[in-house]
């Protein structure tokens, strides 16, 4: 499944040394014009400002939310209340009308302007939290990634983005431990024989 509120979290790569990017996308107008295209938000127009702060603001709030989902503890009231305040800053009515062979009842937004942007992907989130599992939200174990993803392993146990980060970060933790050993002592973590020395994850290559 697709979610516009992952891409939004994930549009902040500052430090995030092992992604292709490395800086804070609502920077970027050309990120910013794909975004609104691929989740149909084209009618917002070109962000100005005020939208990039809103936007901003709304992904501290959505990633803030995420982790406290991920530690097991529910969204603060304050969080919560932050969460409405943007979900209400889009005015919408509902109406039914008909369509071929049948009805079909509508929440039509008054103004599609940057505040139903954010509205939209709010109500995203907050669909979620009603009727699925927040808590499948992650953020990526590698502290040089922080990618954010959803979970849907059966057990809810998926530590890692999909960029094969568990095993960087193994070899990384390997080369650090080898560095950190006297050089007499040999590694009881490293098997005997031809392999010795060899990182995890580099054999293949
Ligand atoms: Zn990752």
């Amino acid at each position: 499944m697709e979610w516009a509120c992952l891409d939004l979290l994930n549009s902040d790569s500052r430090g995030c040394t092992d992604r292709s990017r490395d800086d804070d996308l609502l920077d970027d107008p050309r990120w910013l014009e794909g975004f609104l295209s691929r989740w149909g938000f084209q009618a917002a127009g070109s962000p100005d400002a005020g939208a990039r702060a809103s936007l901003g603001a709304l992904r501290s709030l959505l990633r803030r939310i995420v982790m406290s989902f991920s530690a097991g503890e529910g969204v603060s009231a304050r969080d919560l209340a932050r969460l409405n305040e943007f979900l209400e800053a889009s005015p919408a009515v509902q109406r039914i009308r008909e369509v071929e062979g049948g009805y079909a009842a509508e929440y039509v937004p008054l103004r599609r302007d940057w505040a139903w942007v954010c509205a939209e992907i709010a109500r995203e989130f907050a669909r979620e939290m009603e009727h699925g599992e927040p808590s499948r939200f992650k953020m990526c174990a590698n502290p040089a990634c922080r990618w954010f993803f959803y979970d849907e392993s059966r057990n809810r146990s998926r530590r890692w983005c999909a960029r094969d980060c568990g095993n960087l970060v193994k070899v990384r933790e390997f080369r650090a431990r080898r560095r950190a050993a006297p050089a007499s002592s040999p590694d009881p973590t490293v098997p005997p024989g031809p392999t010795r020395g060899t990182p995890p994850g580099e054999t293949r290559h």
